[in-house]
Parts: C-alpha cells; sequence; structure tokens
C-alpha cells in the first residue's frame, strides 16, 4: 500500500512500522489507490449481493467495499464490528424545515459506538494490527475516543486516549472508559492534543488513530458508498455534513472521485460544509477567499464534536469543495439547537453537531445557495444519547414530566 502527500506528492509505502501520518514537508498524506482492475458494473453485483451476508467481513457496511478501501490489507488483521449498514430515512418534520423539496437522512449514528467515526476507525485499527501494533491512541472531543476504545476492546489491544479538560460531552468519556481504554485529560484544546501525539507518539510505540490517519479516509468513504447504493446509485443534488476536523468531507469528497472516475455514478453532487460560529476557521477562510487557514485559538461551540479550531485536513477538504463546486456555511449555537429539536422530535434523533447539517442546510435554502427544488441529503454523524448535556439544556426537567398517582 502506498500513500502520497497533498502537498509535494512524494510517495511512501505503508506496510511497514513505524507508521508515517505526514510527509517530510510536513503535508498530510492521502492512500494511492490502484483501481485499474476495477469492473463497476462487475462490483455494483457484489455489493449488492454481500447485502445478504449476516456473518461474515462482507456483513460490514465498510467491508463490504473492501476493493475500493483496502484491498491489499489481509483479512485476519481486520478488527470490525458490523459497521455501517446505517438507515437512510425520509420524514417530512425535518424536511419542511429545512425547505428542499426533498431530504434523506444519513444515520450513521446507528453505527455500533454511536457515530460515524467507526466506518474509519475499523480500517485505521485493522491496518495498524497488520503492522504489528499492540496500542493505540488518539486525542478527541469524544467520538473518536469511544470508537477507538471500542474496537482496542473487540481486538483485545490496549488504546490510550486524550481528552481536553473542557468542553467535552460527559457521556463519550464514560463510554470510552466502559471500553476499556486508558484515559489522559490535559488543560488544552483538542489541538494541543495533536501536536503532543505528533510529538510523542512514535517513542510511545503508539499507532495514532486521529483523521490524520489516512486509513480512517479510506474507510470514511464508506458512507458516501453505501448512500449511492441506498439511492441506487443516483445521489441528490446536495451532500450536507457538518464539518470539525473536516476528515469527514475530505472523505466524502475521495469516495465522490472514487465513485465517478470508476463510473458507479454518472453526476456529482454538490457537497456543503457546516460549521459551527464559534470554531469556524474553514468557512471563514473560504468565504474570504484566503488560500491558508489561519486557525481560531479559542474554539467554543455547544456540538462538543466541532470544537476545533485548527482542522488538520483542511487542505483535502479545499480540494473537495473544488471538485464538487461545493459551499460552506456557519451556524449559530441557537441554530444547531432549533434543528436537533426537530430531529429529535422526528424519531431519529442526533448530537448536536450532526443537528448542524440540518441548520446549515436550512440557512443555505434561506440565503438561496440552495434551490428550494433541489434535494440533499444530510450526514447524521452522532447518536442523540452521546450528549445527555445538551438534551438538558432544552428539555425542562422535572417540569416536562407528568406525576401521577398510580390507582391499585
Ligand atoms: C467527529 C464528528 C464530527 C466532525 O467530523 P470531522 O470529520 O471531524 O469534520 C461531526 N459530528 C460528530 C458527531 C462527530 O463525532
Amino acid at each position: 500500500m502506498k500513500a502520497a502527500c497533498m502537498i509535494c506528492n512524494t510517495t511512501y509505502g505503508m506496510d511497514t512500522s513505524p507508521m508515517r501520518y505526514t510527509c517530510n514537508c510536513g503535508g498530510l498524506l492521502q492512500l494511492v489507490q490502484d483501481f485499474s482492475g476495477i469492473d463497476a458494473e462487475l462490483l455494483k453485483r457484489q455489493f449488492h449481493e454481500r447485502r445478504a451476508e449476516r456473518h461474515t467481513l462482507m456483513a460490514s457496511g465498510v467491508w463490504r467495499y473492501k476493493e475500493l478501501i483496502a484491498p491489499e490489507l489481509p483479512d485476519p488483521f481486520i478488527v470490525t464490528r458490523n459497521e455501517g449498514n446505517t438507515g437512510l430515512y425520509e420524514t417530512e418534520l425535518v424536511r419542511s424545515f429545512t425547505g428542499v423539496r426533498r431530504l434523506w437522512l444519513k444515520a450513521q449514528s446507528e453505527n455500533p459506538s454511536g457515530s460515524f467515526k467507526d466506518n474509519g476507525m475499523t480500517a485505521a485499527v485493522s491496518h495498524g494490527r497488520s503492522l504489528g501494533y499492540q496500542k493505540f491512541a488518539c486525542t478527541s472531543t469524544g467520538n473518536t475516543s469511544s470508537s477507538l476504545a471500542m474496537y482496542a476492546a473487540t481486538a483485545g489491544l490496549a488504546s490510550v486516549v486524550l481528552v481536553p479538560d473542557r468542553d467535552v460531552a460527559l457521556n463519550k468519556v464514560l463510554q470510552t472508559l466502559a471500553y476499556g481504554a486508558q484515559v489522559r485529560t490535559f488543560t488544552g484544546t483538542y489541538d494541543d492534543g495533536i501536536r503532543w501525539l505528533d510529538k510523542y507518539a512514535e517513542a510511545e510505540g503508539l499507532y495514532v488513530c486521529n483523521s490524520i490517519n489516512p486509513f480512517r479516509i479510506e474507510g470514511q468513504k464508506s458512507i458516501v458508498y453505501e448512500l449511492a447504493q441506498d439511492m441506487n446509485w443516483m445521489l441528490p443534488d446536495w451532500i450536507v455534513l457538518p464539518g470539525g476536523a473536516l476528515s469527514n468531507a475530505s472523505a466524502l469528497g475521495k469516495g465522490l472521485h472514487d465513485l465517478y472516475t470508476l463510473g458507479f455514478i454518472d453526476k456529482l453532487p454538490r457537497i456543503a460544509v457546516i460549521q459551527a460560529e464559534g470554531a469556524s476557521p474553514f468557512h471563514r477562510m473560504v468565504e474570504s477567499g484566503a488560500d491558508t487557514l489561519t486557525p481560531e485559538t479559542n474554539p467554543s461551540t455547544i456540538a462538543s464534536a466541532l470544537n476545533i479550531g485548527n482542522p488538520p485536513s483542511w487542505r483535502k477538504a479545499l480540494g473537495v469543495l473544488q471538485l464538487t463546486n461545493g459551499v460552506t456555511a456557519a451556524v449559530s449555537d441557537n441554530e444547531i439547537m432549533l434543528a436537533k429539536q426537530q430531529l429529535d422530535r422526528s424519531g431519529i434523533g442526533a448530537e448536536p453537531a450532526s443537528a448542524a447539517a440540518v441548520a446549515g442546510l436550512r440557512k443555505l435554502v434561506n440565503e438561496g445557495i440552495i434551490h428550494p427544488d433541489e434535494t440533499a441529503a444530510c450526514i447524521i454523524t452522532g447518536h442523540l444519547l452521546k450528549d445527555s448535556d445538551a438534551l438538558r439544556m432544552y428539555l425542562d426537567l422535572p417540569e416536562c414530566i407528568q406525576h401521577v398517582q398510580l390507582q391499585s
């Protein structure tokens, strides 16, 4: 397996440890796939047949697409929880809230650890295992650590996670601890944790599973593969998703590029990346036409999964906007909470970061950037139960619960 630098195009082999995440020039690496033997029509049939699998590797909504993700990775190293395979829903409540003609919600919240991070994490942990690593690490505002801890536990491996000491959802930390990870907390932000790992991971023998890990991105491509397969290879006009570290935007774009160049789809949807106002360096960069990202030193938003001031994957995400004629938007915490209530009431439910996508779609329709006659899919990134503090914010306890006298 080979990876190439996003900036200077230098290539590196990925089959030996220590694992390399960045180029000597500092650029992030991206897997280079050899798709020369791919027959799209044959693979479409196979992808369809594999949906009937229940007990093999192909029962996974990531590994079903192994030919497009990590064809050379030997199966025995793969750690899977049958991730992916998430629902695609239409709900009138949320559609009318956003104002588009048709809206689909791809509920990545239905993954085994409750967020889309599982799609990428299964690929990263499996690759690290193939290199012989025993200890896996990440820094995270929560969902990445829950996901990593779950896969490490599944494979009987050790995991170490660095969690900022503020603005994280307690449920995610508890979930991570419950799976048996070693949790280290620190004063600082996600961005400080990334810098620490960059310096010390190799000395500690840690395989880093943050989104700078190019295998995470390859695994996360499966989200758009599955969306396309669910929609019979005809995607909507827009795909809208929240942006924090911008791994999901990068992966979605890379996956779309695969599908388009291989002939699985004949039209590229446009991508809209939605950030929270208090943590929107990427949106500000795009809006101002700047060509480098100016980090935000004190990011702050209720959507803890988006609380990232220096998104490592901004260059990849910018390429995705160029590829798909994409746009960005920023939404306030109030707009996020309003959208969250619609999602929750629709029965699908989501944590605040996911609701940012719905809030952003509504905003882009109101601003005339997305036309009401167009169609869209929102990626619902994390589960409602991930953040009970956010639920307490709008549910007025105990007043909203009716106390009754039970008659015998
Ligand atoms: C990680 C995460 C995001 C942000 O995704 P990036 O790839 O970091 O941009 C959004 N929502 C949820 C629930 C997340 O866990």
